[in-house]
């Protein structure tokens, strides 16, 4: 049987690298898709609706921005007893400052990019993500004979900086990070970019990490575990930089 190729953008460098192969007719999904998580770092979008979206009609090919609250209605708390939060944030519930894991991209993209194929009646999927070679470890094993995973960039050799050379040559402006704006996986210098020039984000992630605490005072989006407006953000306070489970995040 013949499989589904899906294209799950991640909306970073690495994916529009992918957009670029498909615009140069090198790749042809047979369907293409992006979350939106509802929190989403504003840039992704500006850049997705001047760039890569026009450029992917132009061959023939529509990038589907789906939503994530209409596949799937649990949102920070998943879990069976709806208890577990499911963001990576750091947490000093224990006394010590522990990692939580990033269940928030399963529940928020793979499972959302699942049942919105699902509709499209798929029968076999491959789904494309947009991991380069110099992120082999972020390559996972096929979780089931329905859906497997393929790297168009890894099975091309192509790292990051040829991702950012080919988006060059494309004629397009560099790419923004593409994450929410509160990931919690976020280094020191993505915290200084949202803050420095996403103004409007940088307030989101502050208010967001607000309400948190009203359930949660013990959860934190950066690893010094007080809240954002009062991290240090400089560079040698940084921390290595954390993927999340799933794969689709941060490309
Ligand atoms: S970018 Fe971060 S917060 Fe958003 S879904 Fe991915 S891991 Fe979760």
């Amino acid at each position: 049987m013949i499989r589904t190729q899906l294209w799950a953008s991640g909306g970073g460098v690495q994916s529009a690298a992918i957009a670029a192969l498909i615009v140069m007719g090198e790749l042809r999904p047979d369907l293409a898709v992006i979350v939106d998580t509802g929190r989403e770092q504003s840039t992704t979008w500006s850049y997705m609706d001047a760039v890569i979206a026009p450029a992917l009609s132009a061959v023939g090919v529509t990038l589907h921005r789906i939503y994530k609250s209409q596949f799937e209605e649990r949102d920070l708390y998943g879990g069976v007893d709806n208890s577990t939060l499911l963001l990576p944030a750091f947490s000093t519930r224990s006394g010590e400052v522990g990692k939580l894991s990033s269940w928030c991209s399963s529940y928020w993209k793979r499972e959302v990019i699942k049942r919105w194929a699902n509709r499209h009646h798929v029968e076999l999927v491959d789904t494309w993500l947009g991991i380069s070679v110099d992120e082999i470890g972020r390559v996972q094993k096929p979780r089931s004979h329905k859906w497997r995973t393929r790297y168009p960039l890894i099975e091309r050799g192509m790292n990051r900086g040829d991702c950012v050379a080919l988006v060059k040559r494309m004629g397009w402006p560099d790419p923004p990070r593409s994450s929410c704006y509160m990931c919690p996986n976020h280094t020191a210098q993505e915290w200084r970019d949202i803050r420095d020039n996403k103004p409007a984000d940088w307030q989101a992630a502050i208010a967001f990490e607000r309400d948190l605490h009203r359930r949660d005072p013990h959860a934190f989006l950066h690893h010094d575990c007080v809240p954002l407006d009062q991290a240090d953000l400089d560079e040698r306070n940084g921390v290595l930089f954390a993927h999340c489970d799933s794969g689709m995040c941060i490309v």
